[in-house]
């Protein structure tokens, strides 16, 4: 059986759950061999065999902590040279893209980004995208050298499939770009004790019917009562009400949660484009008529202000 390689998302070697989620799709394609790189990267190596990696080839280097992403791309680009594998995948952040995109240039392979499905076909991986702002569904495969396909956060549930995952290191030279552009400083995020937005598996979001930043309170206290990250509208963010990392959207983020609750948002084509692909979508609005109504799985047509505390509570008593 072919191999595919899966490109780890992990911080001092807690592996992030995209890549545990890439892990059950490359088990559809191919045998999972993980790639890890820099501090920590051997301390990924158990929770990547519990979820099916067969191999995990590690390498530990400071230039992939100093320099952006191009060591990365030398790393992963030794491996494809090794290994000769039938896909490589990559979580779909922004660093995810950048190193996709980069390695795909360097193999004269094919790219796929932002795919929220994957499955095995007759001439290679077939990656299922949600395109023109979630209006179609595409399925595509790579036809050109060795597939680099990104995917989506939550596009797949974590599934335990115990596998060897054997410890190789894998043998990097650095090119002459790596060391090109080096970071100078990290500031450190202001942590709110909630999931990533792209990585949430729900995201409670307000819009313009929330009506103030104070207001935002109501939105926070029903996410943290279902653990979930918070998004935002545009019209709430131009508002000056949430900050722009929130927003989801066309010029937001893109989120594919397994929950994604709207309060307040009436369903503009512009924020769809960044939430239509979310598993089960609720939405609170006091508009019979809103937009969002045409998308949703449980709608409730209400006064947010009333509805959204009772909410909370209600999922706080049952929590108990
Ligand atoms: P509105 O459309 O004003 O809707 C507010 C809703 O709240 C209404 O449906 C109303 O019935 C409801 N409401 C009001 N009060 C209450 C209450 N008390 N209880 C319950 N419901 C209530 N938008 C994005 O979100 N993300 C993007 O990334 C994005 N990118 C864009 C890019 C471009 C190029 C353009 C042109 C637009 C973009 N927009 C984006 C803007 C988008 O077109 C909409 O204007 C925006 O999404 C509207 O936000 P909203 O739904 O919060 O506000």
């Amino acid at each position: 059986m072919a191999e595919v390689l899966v490109y780890v998302d992990h911080v001092d070697g807690a592996v992030r759950k995209p890549t545990l989620e890439l892990l059950t799709l490359a088990r559809r394609v191919g045998e999972p061999v993980a790639v890890a790189l820099g501090n920590g990267a051997g301390d990924t190596a158990a929770a990547l065999a519990e979820h099916g990696a067969v191999k995990v080839l590690t390498h530990e280097a400071a230039e992939y902590a100093d320099y952006l992403v191009v060591p990365k791309v030398d790393a992963l680009q030794a491996a494809v040279e090794a290994v000769s594998p039938a896909a490589v995948l990559v979580p779909s952040s922004a660093e995810g893209k950048e190193i996709a995109a980069r390695l795909a240039l360097r193999l004269g392979s094919g790219v796929i980004t932002d795919a929220v499905d994957l499955e095995a076909g007759d001439e290679g991986p077939v990656a299922t995208q949600s395109v023109f702002a979630a209006s179609f569904t595409t399925k595509s495969r790579v036809s050109k050298g060795t597939p680099v396909i990104t995917v989506k956060p939550n596009s797949a549930a974590v599934e335990a499939a115990p596998a060897a995952g054997a410890v190789e290191a894998l043998s990097v030279s650095f090119s002459a770009q790596a060391t090109g552009t080096k970071i100078t400083g990290r500031t450190p995020r202001e942590s709110t004790g909630r999931p990533e937005l792209t990585e949430a598996a729900i995201v409670v979001s307000g819009g313009r019917g929330v009506n103030g930043a104070e207001n935002f309170a109501i939105i926070e206290a029903l996410a943290d009562s279902l653990g979930a990250a918070v998004g935002a509208s545009r019209a709430a963010v131009d508002a000056g009400w949430y900050p722009h990392t929130n927003q989801v959207g066309q010029t937001g983020k893109s989120v594919s949660p397994q929950l994604y609750v709207a309060n307040g948002i009436s369903g503009a084509i512009q924020h769809r484009a960044g939430m239509q692909t979310s598993k089960t979508i609720v939405a609170v609005n006091k508009d019979p008529e809103a937009p969002i109504f045409d998308l949703v799985d449980y709608g409730v047509v209400g006064d947010l202000f009333e509805v959204v505390p009772q909410l909370t509570e209600e999922i706080k008593t049952r929590k108990g």
